[in-house]
Order: C-alpha cells, then structure tokens, then sequence
C-alpha cells in the first residue's frame, strides 16, 4: 500500500477587486490531480512557476483546505481529520521551505528551533531537549554549538541546514521539499541535495521534492509528475519521462534545459506564448494556445490523463 494516495484533488482561491470586496470569483489553482507516493519514494513535481505544485503539496499537509478530492495517509483520510488526530498527523508530514530566511523565526536560536516541534509534541525537555537538538544539528552537518547562535549568524545553506533538521525532527514518513536549493549559490545546492539524499535513505522517508528545475528534479526522483496550470499532464518513472517523454509541455521543458546548456535564455524553448490565467484557463487542453500540435479537438475537449504505456500516463490527443 502506498503511503500517500491522492485522489481527484481540487484547490481554489476566492479572487476579490480592491481590498474591501467580498470574493467575486474562483480561480482553480489545482483541478483534480490525482498521484500516490510509496513508502521510501521520491515523487518529482516540476512545472513553472504558477502551474499549482506547492498548493498540491500545501493542500496534502492541511495547510490549506481542498475544496475537493481524497487523501489518504497510511490509509487515513487526510481531509477529515480534526483535533488530536490531525495534530498526530502533522508529526508524520514536514516541509522544508524554499526560503530560508523567511521561514525562521529571527528572534529564536537555532537550537530553539530544531527544538521547537520536539517541545510543542512534548518529546523531550531539559537536558533531553538540548541533547536531541545537538544530535539533529549534527545530523545536517552543524555542530552542536550552533544551538546558540541566530539565523542572521548562518550562510544560506547552513540555514536551509536547520530548517532541514527542524522538519525531521519528529521523524516524518513523509517529507514535502519545497524548491529547497532555489534560493541557495549553484556551489551549495549540491550540498543540501545530497544531505536530503542521505536523511532519506537513513529514515526511509518518502519525499515529495517540489522544483521548477529538471535537473535537480531528474537527480532525486523516482517518479516525476509534470504540472501545467493546475493538472498533471505527464507523470512517469524518471528515466521514461526524461528518455522519452510523451507530452509537448514536458518535451518543450526538456528542450528549454538542453537549450540553457548551450547557452541560451532559461524560458521554455518551443512553447509559443504566456502561461495563461488560473482565473480564466483555456478550454478543452489548457495547454493548446501553446501546443505546436493542436489539433481541432485540443481546445473542445480537456484530454484524460491515460496511460500510453506501463506505468507512463499522459494527457494529450497525441496518445489515444
Ligand atoms: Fe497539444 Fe492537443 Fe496534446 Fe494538448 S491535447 S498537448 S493541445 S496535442
């Protein structure tokens, strides 16, 4: 049984005009995405900026609410829960953010904040506390020492260190990455990715690595999920989807990062065109004001996401 299964999952925002009126609009920033995760797994989310990654993985950690679908947690359904088992549940689900800076408190050490889950959970205190912490730290390659100094005293990659050490601090099954190395010099990126690396296979933890970049996606990845403005449009084993990928969003992606290796702008190669709204997505496939293949069926109806080939799913008329 997998550890995440993710049915049919719908997220939307209330859109207002002005900062006094009341909500005059939805704009679906997730619409009916569906994926599991297996135990130890990494799954791959990439997709540009926009297209509705970190909102999936917001929606699955209850950090904002679906406004449909199923999730099921170790066979638990995710949506419903309330009170002390969602409290539970949040011990077993952790997220390392893309910005460092922001997602630590500046006015707390970095001990008081590797600490913080461990005494929120009353797991350890005293003594215990400061030992666990000490161990954490030097977990994520700091030395125990660092418990006393602020975030403003560390580089960013020692930041995303303890942010690192903070999110496994419960021991989590599964890890949400957030674009973890975004933010981080091309020289530290390396580091933290290989940190990740080893602390999943040590814990055995599944991972949920969030990215715009294919590179780094292709290097952690089992399975990678391709999004384009709010749906799956591609999902496959790493090396099918980087070998051979199906859908033209994911080809265009992969000729954008060719193209930057030989020195060209880093935007999506062949595709024509902006990414358009969440707020008014093109009909049929949100994808055919871009698609060099359109055909006359891509903009009246929205293709299923099918799979053209064992454990490959698409969703384009190109694969009927
Ligand atoms: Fe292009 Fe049509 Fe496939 Fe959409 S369904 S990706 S528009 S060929």
């Amino acid at each position: 049984m997998a550890l995440l299964d993710v049915v049919d999952l719908a997220v939307s925002y209330p859109v207002r005009r002005g900062v006094l009126a009341g909500a005059v609009a939805e704009a679906s920033a997730v619409d009916g995405v569906s994926f599991s995760v297996a135990r130890g797994e990494t799954l791959g989310l990439v997709g540009e900026s926009g297209c509705g990654k970190t909102t999936v993985a917001k929606a699955v950690l209850r950090l904002i609410q679906a406004a449909r679908g199923r999730v099921l947690f170790d066979g638990r359904p995710v949506l419903d829960m309330a009170g002390g088992e969602l409290r539970r549940l949040r011990r077993r689900m952790q997220i390392v953010f893309q910005d460092p800076i922001s997602s630590l408190n500046p006015r707390m050490t970095a001990g008081g904040i590797v600490g913080e889950p461990l005494r929120v959970h009353r797991i350890a205190r005293g003594r215990a506390l400061r030992a666990a912490v000490g161990d954490l730290l030097r977990k994520v390659g700091l030395p125990a020492a660092a418990a006393d100094r602020y975030p403003h005293e560390f580089s960013g990659g020692q930041r995303q260190r303890i942010g690192i050490a903070r999110a496994i601090a419960l021991s989590p099954d599964l890890l949400v990455c957030d674009e973890p190395v975004s933010s981080l010099d091309i020289s530290i990126q390396a580091q933290i990715i290989n940190l990740l690396e080893e602390i999943q296979g040590e814990m055995g933890l599944s991972v949920i690595f969030i990215s715009h970049d294919l590179r780094v996606v292709e290097h952690v990845s089992e399975r990678v999920a391709v999004m384009y403005l709010g749906k799956f449009v591609e999902v496959a084993g790493r090396d099918a989807l980087y070998r051979e990928p199906l859908h033209p969003y994911t080809t265009a992606l992969l000729d954008a990062v060719l193209e930057v290796g030989r020195g060209a702008p880093a935007s999506p190669g062949g595709i024509r065109g902006e990414i358009a709204s969440a707020l008014a997505p093109p009909a049929g496939c949100r994808f055919h004001p871009r698609c060099p293949y359109r055909m006359p069926v891509c903009p009246e109806a929205e293709p299923p996401l099918s799979e053209a080939a064992p454990g490959h799913r698409v969703a384009c008329f190109l694969y009927p």
